[in-house]
Formats: C-alpha cells, sequence, structure tokens
C-alpha cells in the first residue's frame, strides 16, 4: 500500500463540476479581487463559526497580522505565544510590531500551558498586552483559564484558529471566543482554497472595519486612505471555491474525528506511543494526528518502507530558528515545548483516508514499536 501524509485530490474530484461553475462566473463577470462572491463567502463563514463579522484576506499570516494591528497593537507592545507552532503565528506577531515572548506548552495537549502561563504573569515585566493561543493539531486551548487570566491581567487575546474550522470547547468554535481570530484557507488546511486564503473572525465592530481597510491600502473609499495598509485582499474566484466546500466541512471534519479515534482506540495503553491529547470538553477537528514516541526519525524511516508518509509538526520549536538567533528568547528555555520537539511524528490523516488504510498505518507503528 502506498499513503500519502494527505491527499487533496479527491475532494476537488467530487467538486468538480461546482468548482468549474465557480472558475466561469469568474470570466464572465471579470471581478477577480473582492466583490460579490467575497462577500457571500464572508456571511456564510461568521454564520458557521458563529461571529458577527468574517473580514476574508489573502491568507493567514495576514489574518493575524492585520488583526493584531486591528485590535490596536503598537510597536515594541509585548505579545505572548508558544514555540510549538507554525513559524506564521511569531511572523505575524513581530512584523505587527509586536515584542515575543514565549510561554511553555502542556505536555498532554501539547498547546499553551494555562499554569505556566499564570507563573509567568507575576512577573510584571513579563506582562503582555496580547496573547496568541494557538489551537494547534484541530485542538483548543484552554479558553476558559485564558479568559480568567485575560480578565485579571487586562491583556487582549488573538486565537490562532489556522488548524482549528470548527473545533468547539464547552459548544464554543474556535474564533469566536478571543477578540479575534485569524484563519487560513491554505489548501491543506481543513477547509482550503485552491490557492491562498485567510479570513479573519470577530464580534467587534472596530476590528472588523479596521482589517477592511488594512487589507485594502488603507482605503476608507476609493482613494481615500486612513491608514497606510496592505494589498491583502481575499481573490474573488477563491472565496466562490471557499463557499462550494464550506457545506461539505462538518462532513469531512466527521471524518477526520474518526479516523483520529480509530487511531486512539488502537494505541491505547502500548507502551513508547502516546497519542496528544485534547481535553475533555474539546470536540477536535484533527487537522493532525501526532504522536509521541522515542525515535521519530526512526520510525518515520520504518514507515517510509511500508510506503507511508508522515511528517513533523514541528521539528525546530520556533524561538530556536535561525532567523531568531539574535533575540534575547532564543536564549530562552521552554523545556516542554524542547522535549516534545525531539519526540513527535504525525501519521496521515485526510477525509478521504479509507478504513483499511488507517488499519494499514496502526498495524506498521504497531509492528515498528514492537508492539503487536
Ligand atoms: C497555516 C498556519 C498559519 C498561516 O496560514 P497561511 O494561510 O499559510 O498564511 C498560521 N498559523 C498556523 C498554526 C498555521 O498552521
Amino acid at each position: 500500500m502506498k499513503i500519502p501524509f494527505s491527499d487533496l485530490v479527491p475532494i476537488h474530484r467530487e467538486l468538480e463540476s461546482e468548482l468549474q461553475a465557480v472558475f466561469l462566473k469568474t470570466c464572465r463577470s471579470a471581478g477577480f479581487v473582492g466583490g460579490a462572491m467575497v462577500e457571500e463567502f464572508e456571511k456564510a463563514f461568521a454564520a458557521w463559526v458563529g461571529t458577527k463579522h468574517c473580514v476574508g484576506v489573502s491568507n493567514g499570516t495576514d489574518a493575524l497580522r492585520l488583526a493584531l494591528m486591528a485590535m490596536g497593537c503598537q510597536r515594541g507592545d509585548r505579545v505572548l505565544t508558544v514555540a510549538n507552532t507554525f513559524i506564521a503565528t511569531t511572523e505575524a506577531i513581530h512584523q505587527a510590531g509586536g515584542v515575543l515572548d514565549f510561554v511553555d506548552v502542556e505536555e498532554q495537549t501539547s498547546l499553551l500551558d494555562p499554569k505556566a502561563l499564570e507563573r509567568l504573569l507575576e512577573d510584571p515585566a513579563r506582562r503582555p498586552k496580547f496573547v496568541v493561543p494557538v489551537h494547534l493539531y484541530g485542538q483548543m486551548v484552554d479558553m476558559t483559564r485564558l479568559g480568567a487570566l485575560a480578565e485579571k491581567y487586562g491583556f487582549q487575546i488573538l486565537e490562532d484558529a489556522a488548524q482549528a474550522h470548527g473545533a468547539t470547547q464547552n459548544g464554543k468554535r474556535a474564533g469566536t471566543i478571543g477578540r479575534a481570530a485569524g484563519f487560513s484557507f491554505y489548501p491543506g488546511k481543513n477547509l482550503g482554497a485552491l490557492g491562498e486564503g485567510g479570513a479573519v473572525t470577530t464580534n467587534d465592530d472596530e476590528v472588523a472595519s479596521r482589517v477592511r481597510m488594512l487589507r485594502d491600502h488603507g482605503q476608507r473609499e476609493k482613494y481615500f486612505h486612513v491608514y497606510e495598509g496592505y494589498n491583502a485582499r481575499l481573490h474573488s474566484m477563491q472565496a466562490g471555491f471557499l463557499s462550494v466546500k464550506l457545506p461539505h466541512l462538518n462532513g469531512w471534519n466527521e471524518r477526520r474525528r474518526a479516523i483520529a479515534q480509530r487511531y486512539d482506540a488502537a494505541f491505547e495503553g502500548k507502551d513508547g506511543i502516546r497519542p496528544v491529547r485534547a481535553y475533555r470538553e474539546n470536540v477536535s477537528v484533527a487537522h493532525l494526528y501526532v504522536i509521541h514516541v522515542a525515535d521519530p526519525r526512526g520510525l518515520q524511516k520504518q514507515l517510509a518502507e511500508q510506503g507511508i508518509a508522515s511528517g513533523f509538526h514541528y521539528p525546530i520549536p520556533i524561538h530556536h530558528q535561525d532567523c531568531y538567533r539574535e533575540e534575547a528568547f532564543y536564549r530562552m528555555s521552554l523545556p516542554v515545548t524542547e522535549k516534545l520537539a525531539g519526540q513527535l511524528l504525525s501519521l496521515p490523516i485526510y477525509p478521504h483516508l479509507a478504513e483499511a488504510e488507517v488499519d494499514y498505518v496502526i498495524e506498521k507503528v504497531l509492528a515498528a514499536q514492537g508492539r503487536t
């Protein structure tokens, strides 16, 4: 058997005729950037997530950066996040003018550790103006405890929901809890465009209106520039494609969850294999399925010999990336983040992965770990 890490072909094959119709509509209307197709998608996605506003932008990185700027981030403001994430999170913070700081993650969930955050906040010098919780792998950060700390210490929350379309906690969806959230529609995300795309969701009228201006050269109306903004708009055709795919997202997420549950059941109680665990209050959308093992490189090699692709999310914590070697935080110690980075391996997961394929992956993982 040959099992890729992810396969986006079948999703698009099923929707080919509807996607073609979007392409033809775009050609015939000659509306390419913004416009009615973007507005339609924004309405549909806001309703699906459960926020008052959705503002479509060029990609998830821009969504985070523009949201942070719209929330009032000024050069020199402290912004706190985790180092177990994709670098887009810290690019967005840095490029919005924020001074980066990091808090460690929890062993069980690999997500922002609220207890570590509480300890960090005791030091007045490290209290941030903004915190960016990253809902990694499709599961949500403990937003109840984070919300309580936000209240006590007066920081604003921007959710990085780029891997969490539809994830819930106590019935609330990712993207509805912070002052704003950034979503990515990169093709491999749970909801993906046929190219780049992103969105900011928020219930805050002011944040929404600022992001609308910032994405379009800071314009209030054509040629009236309130800010020096950016060219960060969502393409009409991508919005049209996303509108075609959105009604299928719940079903795809269900399928991902079922695969994750099958993996979970198979690895339950097996020494030497520890799947990442979401909180009980969470419904994960299983963007990635990550296990911790002693020798992930070795396991990856053995799986590759059996035709199974796997990945590392993420092998080098962000504070230790080369691009940050001149920063003070480069020498910071985040013991749990650093330990987990050397132990993680992501197994194939995507809606069209067949049951027999999941069983084949399970069999080969157990065999490689000597646990059959
Ligand atoms: C994908 C991703 C982003 C950035 O999204 P792009 O659309 O690729 O710019 C940000 N944060 C996380 C956690 C991501 O996985």
